[in-house]
This record gives C-alpha cells, structure tokens and sequence, in this order.
C-alpha cells in the first residue's frame, strides 16, 4: 500500500491520532534521505515492534557546520519514497525548512558534556542542531519508540541523554551498523567517493576492527590506536581527524578495556568526511 505523505506537522498528527485512538503503537525513524540498507534496517526494526511506522526526511540544515556540505549532501525524494513503500512504511514526513523553522523561532537544545569531544569538536553547533530537530521531530509525531544507528554513536548517546533529561516519553532504540560486505559503514556520503576513494574508505572500519581485536587480546591502548591511525593514513586517508576509546555508556576517555567500549574514529579521503565506531567488550579472564 502507497504510504500517506505529509508534509506539515499537523498532517503527521492527525494521522497518529487516528492510529492511536484505534491502539495501534507507532514507531518512528527520522532520517536525512538518500535512503540506503542502513535507514532500512532501521525500519524493520521499526516494522518488528510497532503497528505503524512513520519514517521522516528532512536535510536539517542547522546541524551542518558549512554551507559547502549543506549544498553537496545527497537528496533523492522519490527514489526514498520508492524504497520506504517497498519497506512497509505507513507515512513519510517530508517537512519543508519553514515548517521547522518558522520566522521568530529561538528555541535550541544542547546537551551538555556527552555532545563534547569527538564529533562535537569538529562541528561546532552539529549536536545543538541534530539535538534540537530531534526534540520536535518526537514531540510532533509522538511516537512509542523511535530508531536510531549505532553507525553515529555520539548522536545516538546524545538523544538517549535529551530524551530521559526533557522526559519526553518515548523509548529510544539503537540498531546495529550496516556494512557492505568490505566492512565500509553504508552511509549517504558514500555517495561522494570516486571508485579509487571508495577502495580507501574500506581502510576506515579494517583498521578500527583490527584495533579493537588487539586491544581485546590485551594490547596496549595507545600502542593499538598509533598502530590503527597510520594503517588509515596509510590505505590513502588524508586526515585522521580522532581516533579514540570512550566509554560505551558516558563516552568519557578510556585508557583501558574497563567496561563495555567504544572506539570511535573521523577520518578525510578526499573532500568527504566519514566516520565509524566499533564495540569492545572486557573480557573475563
Ligand atoms: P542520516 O539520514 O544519515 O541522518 O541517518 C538517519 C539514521 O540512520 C540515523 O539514526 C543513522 O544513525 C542511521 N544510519 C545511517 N547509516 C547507518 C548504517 N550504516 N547502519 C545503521 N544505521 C544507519
């Protein structure tokens, strides 16, 4: 069945509460488009635990710290639709920048601490503006559980944070990273890599898997993570922009495997900036 699109707040609302009156639960995916495996793996999980399920794209342009990125990030409207109606979805939301933004808006959302360091250090402003439309995009849907990658980590701790801080009642889902079968994150800036830097992206998640089995097997933090920044520099990255082990619950530096981990990388191949993580866990000994 076509999904019904929307493209004011007051659309979305009108058909959630049609679905809530009849007790269907709703689930929620908000995305950027230039849809990919990744976004659908998202909304299975969606699928799998809600009646409904309401998937929105939306290119938040204040959570884009330079014009040049705003301008070159991917944008397929209709081949997203294509896909979302073969995903099952029930509504797609497509706001406009007014709908968001309207004239006068002065509202922001910043999460302390946990939006500092990594990404939060590079793209000064990028958590306050995903934090922000995050926070209206779940208070204007409303829905019971809402769907977010582990591909960004940092952003998906972020509205964990903003969720159970504002009481916003809604239960935040992380879904595991989808990868091509070289190990490369699906992402919509994969678009953006000729073939030869697409050969080098694979070097992103080879080095940080490698890193993270050595550091697993006992090696030396820093040793393990000098060793994962040159085998990127290495496969043809020009930049490693942070290359780091945080806590997988507060994101605070770890000198050593002492609880469930993180390690989180941002590297440059060409003009495209990609990111990625990987999970450790201590090991009984
Ligand atoms: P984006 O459209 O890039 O803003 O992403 C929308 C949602 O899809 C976010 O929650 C992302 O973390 C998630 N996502 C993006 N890439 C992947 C991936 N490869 N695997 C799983 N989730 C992803």
């Amino acid at each position: 069945m076509q999904p019904v699109l929307a493209r004011t707040k007051e659309d979305v609302q009108t058909a959630v509460r049609e679905w809530r009156a009849a007790g269907a639960s709703i689930g929620f995916v908000p995305t950027m488009g230039a849809l990919h495996e990744g976004h659908v793996a998202l909304v299975r999980a969606a699928r799998a635990g809600n009646d409904r399920v309401v998937v929105s794209i939306f290119v938040n342009p204040t959570q884009f710290n330079s014009a040049s990125d705003l301008a070159a990030y991917p944008r397929s409207e209709a081949g997203d639709v294509d896909l979302l109606v073969a995903a099952g979805v029930d509504l797609v939301y497509l706001p406009a920048a007014d709908e968001m933004y309207p004239t006068g808006f002065a509202t922001a959302v910043e999460v302390a601490g946990i939006s500092d360091g990594l990404c939060g250090a590079f793209r000064p402003g990028h958590f306050r503006g995903v934090a922000t439309v995050v926070t209206k995009l779940l208070l204007q849907v409303a829905p019971d559980r809402a769907y977010f990658g582990e591909k960004d980590f940092q952003q998906l701790r972020v509205i964990q944070t903003l969720v159970q801080d504002l009481d916003i009642p809604v239960e935040v889902k992380g879904v595991a990273t989808v990868r091509e079968s070289d190990g490369l994150a699906l992402s919509s800036r994969n678009l953006r890599l000729s073939p030869e830097e697409r050969q080098v992206a694979a070097g992103l998640p080879r080095a940080l898997f490698h890193a993270a089995d050595r550091i697993g097997a006992g090696a030396a933090v820093p040793e393990a993570l000098e060793e994962a920044r040159h085998a990127i520099l290495d496969a043809g990255f020009r930049e490693v922009e942070y290359l780091e082990l945080r806590s997988a619950r507060t994101l605070a530096p770890l000198a050593g495997l002492t609880e469930p981990a993180r390690l989180l990388a941002a590297a440059w191949v060409g003009e495209v900036r990609l990111i990625d993580n990987v999970p450790l866990a201590p090991q009984e000994r």
